[in-house]
């Protein structure tokens, strides 16, 4: 896959059988079990991760992936659980990124792992905004941008674009929404 700015949300919606052509592992640390789906990424977004979390360990920041690769099906289970529990905060089935392959959520032991607001605050999280788009991520939910991406401000989720394009969004500020001019 070399078109990598695909754009899903909750108004652009993934087939139930999308499925990426190049689900890789990284070598990265991961929080999930070995043989997880969680621990899987399109190649090229693996291989930008691997980069990016080589740099973090060499300058002492302790990442560790969450949550990468998610099916349609898992997707569903998920929003389904969230229904039951009157929770809005998971995409419904095929407006999630992580089933492109090229979506990775990552954490720090300073937060025990957890996917929280606070991440954006410790060191890890600070470093991980600013380092992400020099190998081809961004922050794809930032703050103050909902209306626009659907999406609260998720700072432990990064959406793997190329370099070019994430260094361009980093430094204009523009959601992927925007940048397509899509509402
Ligand atoms: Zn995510």
């Amino acid at each position: 896959m070399k078109y990598f700015p695909l754009i899903v949300n909750k108004e652009r919606l993934l087939s139930p059988d999308y499925i990426p052509a190049s689900l890789t592992e990284p070598a990265i640390p991961f929080n999930a079990p070995s043989g997880d789906e969680r621990r899987l990424l399109e190649k090229s977004a693996a291989k930008a991760a691997m980069r990016l979390f080589t740099q973090a360990a060499l300058e002492q920041i302790g990442l560790v992936g969450v949550s990468g690769y998610r099916s349609y099906e898992r997707q569903k289970e998920l929003y389904e659980d969230a229904m039951k529990r009157k929770s809005s905060a998971v995409a419904p089935p095929g407006a999630s990124e992580h089933q492109t392959g090229l979506a990775l959520d990552v954490s720090c032991p300073e937060v025990n792992l957890e996917l929280e607001e606070r991440f954006g605050h410790t060191k890890e999280g600070k470093w991980l905004a600013r380092h992400a788009p020099l190998y081809g991520y961004i922050i794809r939910y930032p703050k103050n941008k909902e209306n626009i991406t659907g999406f609260p401000y998720e700072p432990w989720h990064i959406r793997y674009v190329g370099e070019a394009l994430s260094l361009y969004l980093s430094l204009t500020g523009l959601t992927l929404e925007e940048y397509h001019e899509l509402e």
